[in-house]
């Protein structure tokens, strides 16, 4: 197949579960189905939840079945090191890696210049590797959130608070200048409504720096805020202002119970759009709009919806844009949607996984976050789950 071929118009098959779990042994599809089925059923995760959370606090010793059940269903490993494997073993299916430090909540200065540390480890590795195109932080895991929220309020910051904000800035900018330096890309991934302003105010004086040549640094849009298209067209206007490249990563967003809580709490309009039809239409048109643009928007859709990742084929074939093009990437959560990533791959598109790394007790809200969306409320973990079970049945393997 010529890989390098302009996008063509047969959809794709993301029902193909021989390829989506094809570097899966027998016995590991067998692991894979008794994870997803304890993960599926809603009463197991919320039980078992409470008391892994219970048990880590109590520092019972769970370490080593957790290492071995769900976080190595979900994350490459407790250090890049260890996650290699994992890069090389996706890079054999022409999917690349961005390395994802997962570890949230951390409050100190310390933690966070920590933090910044190891993103800086991942952009050199990243340097080196053709597999890692692209690296990714989130502005919490290097700054104070109620800092964020506090400049976003618009109140005065104190000395310390300004000396403070400034070291996020410095930050941020040591990283993206990494970034710019070893030829790669960064996310910034997408948070809170409330403190979002902030860091789109980051990702657009890094953009002014760093996106005078190509696409360095990409900011995040979330498609279920009701103004969510709007944020990405008025970046475009920036960009277009200050003839600068626009770096997009689309998703659907993660935080809905939480805005709407606050919103309802606080007595103000709900941010987020009133149905998942109406988040799922505004993100297929930031899609039609950024490939409208594609002379100035560099594009990665990060999204599980089958539709939305037809679509995006579909967009790039009408625009005659080569599946290799790297204006496009298609970006998927590791241990999830390999019906989609290793299909796309497969046919010659820019795939990218996040794999998440981190020590074990550390990455524990990302993996109860994977838990929580892969319980048979979310539809889309039925979905991961009825497709591991096509596999088996598939396969000839004895449902257990
Ligand atoms: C590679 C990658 C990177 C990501 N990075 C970020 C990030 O930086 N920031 C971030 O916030 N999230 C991020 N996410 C998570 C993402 O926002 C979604 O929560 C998740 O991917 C599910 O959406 P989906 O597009 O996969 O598809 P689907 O499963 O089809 O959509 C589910 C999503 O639709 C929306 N939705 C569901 N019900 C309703 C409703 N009643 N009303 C309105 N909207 C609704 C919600 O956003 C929900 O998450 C990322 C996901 C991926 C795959």
């Amino acid at each position: 197949m010529d890989l390098a071929a302009p996008a063509h118009s047969q959809q794709l098959d993301f029902n193909d579960t021989k390829t989506a779990f094809a570097p899966l042994s027998d016995n590991a599809l067998r692991k894979k189905y008794l994870i997803f089925a304890s993960i599926n059923n809603n009463l197991l995760t919320r039980a078992g939840t409470t008391l892994l959370k219970s048990a880590f606090r109590l520092r019972l010793p769970i370490k080593g079945v957790v290492k071995h059940t769900v976080f190595e269903q979900f994350c490459g490993g407790e250090t890049i090191k260890e996650s290699e494997q994992t890069i090389q073993k996706l890079a054999e299916y022409n999917i690349k890696t961005i390395l994802d430090y997962s570890v949230e909540g951390e409050k100190t200065e310390q933690a966070f210049d920590a933090t910044t540390e190891e993103t800086l480890r991942t952009i050199a590795k990243a340097k080196n590797s053709p597999h890692l195109p692209v690296c990714v932080f989130k502005v919490t895991g290097i700054a104070p959130f109620d800092l964020l929220e506090k400049i976003q309020r618009g109140d005065a910051l104190n000395p310390q608070e300004e000396a403070a904000f400034e070291r996020v800035r410095e930050r941020v900018e040591r990283i993206c200048k990494a970034t710019a330096d070893a030829g790669v890309r960064v996310f910034i991934d997408g948070e809170e409504t409330w403190i979002q302003n902030t860091i789109d105010a980051l990702a657009y004086e890094m953009m002014l720096k760093f996106n005078q040549q190509r696409a360095v640094v990409y900011n995040t849009y979330q498609l279920y805020r009701r103004d969510g298209l709007k944020l990405l067209q008025d970046a475009m206007h920036m960009a277009t202002m200050h003839n600068i490249h626009l770096g997009a990563k689309l998703v659907r967003g993660a935080y809905m119970e939480k805005e709407r809580a606050r919103a309802e709490e606080m007595n103000y309009p709900d941010p987020i759009n009133p149905g998942k039809q109406a988040t799922d239409d505004l993100y297929n048109q930031a899609l039609k709009y950024c490939m409208d643009n594609k002379q100035r928007i560099a594009l990665c859709s990060g999204s599980h919806n089958e539709y939305s990742n037809q679509l995006l084929t579909i967009l790039m074939q009408k625009h005659g844009l080569k599946r290799t093009d790297d204006r496009v990437y298609f970006a998927q959560l590791y241990g999830m949607s390999d019906n989609l990533s290793f299909t796309l791959a497969a046919a010659g598109y820019n795939v990218v996984k996040y794999v998440p790394y981190g020590p074990v007790e550390k990455v524990m809200p990302y993996l109860f976050r994977r838990a929580q969306e892969n319980t048979s409320v979310a539809g889309q973990s039925s979905r991961e789950f009825s497709l591991i079970q096509t596999e088996m049945k598939r396969r000839g393997i004895k449902l257990v």
